[in-house]
């Protein structure tokens, strides 16, 4: 299966992809992962996208349509993946569909939509922590560590993500609304967005998603 995660930020695209890899093998790409990643490693494209990433602005459309198609053109062409926070913009989902044509790629087959309001995300995001070493993500009612403030991976301390400030989620919803909606046309048109509530619990979420997979015969 080849999927695309859309939905505004804290709707549980993050832990659902983890999900879908734990149980059903299927590779998650996470553009603000990667691109976290690249903070920590120091790389160049890190330093460029740093200054977007803290002012809750989304980082230049050919700065991320390169790193993400590059990650891409690594997978066996079987592999199923969810592409999670790409694309974001019109013009990377016109580049992604270039570049899946071009590299004899079957289509996406899949949007799914996590829905959610603003007022519950801000709240849900407030609990949100994160490891600054290996960048696991935790919850601290939802998905907590097992020992307090530390990562389960590498036991380092966990810190709020420097975008989960209350003013930067605000703005991360208005780059959602201006920049990523629009795209729930664009795929809307090729009948492939699927809804999926984004304030469930995380398993209860996890089941509404594989009831829509198992509609699209993409899970048995
Ligand atoms: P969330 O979905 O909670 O907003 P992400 O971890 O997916 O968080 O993204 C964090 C930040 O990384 C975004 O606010 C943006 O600056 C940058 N980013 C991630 N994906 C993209 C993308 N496809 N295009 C542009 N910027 C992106
Ligand atoms: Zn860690």
């Amino acid at each position: 299966m080849r999927l695309i995660f859309l939905g505004p930020p804290g709707a549980g695209k993050g832990t659902q992809s983890l999900l879908l890899l734990q149980r059903h093998g299927v590779i998650s790409l996470a553009s603000g992962d990667i691109l976290r990643e690249a903070i920590r490693g120091n790389e160049p494209i890190g330093k460029e996208a740093d200054r977007f990433m803290k002012a809750g602005q989304l980082v230049p459309d050919d700065l991320i349509t390169g790193l993400m198609l590059d990650r891409l053109g690594k997978l066996a062409k079987n592999q199923s993946f969810v592409l999670d926070g790409f694309p974001r913009t019109k013009d990377q989902a016109l580049a992604l569909d270039a570049w899946l044509i071009e590299h004899r790629h079957k289509p996406v087959d899949l949007i799914i939509d996590f829905e959610m309001d603003e007022d519950k995300i801000l709240k849900r995001l407030e609990g949100r922590r994160i490891c600054r070493t290996c960048g696991a993500s935790y919850h601290m009612k939802n998905l907590v560590p097992k020992k307090p403030g530390q990562c389960d991976h590498c036991g380092e301390l966990l810190q709020v993500r420097p975008d989960d400030q209350p003013e930067t989620i605000r703005r991360r919803f208005v780059v959602y609304h201006r920049q990523t909606e629009p795209l729930l046309e664009f795929y809307g048109s090729q009948k492939k967005v699927r809804p999926v509530p984004g304030d469930l619990e995380i398993e209860a979420q996890y089941q509404a998603l594989v009831e829509v997979l198992k509609k699209e015969r993409l899970v048995a």
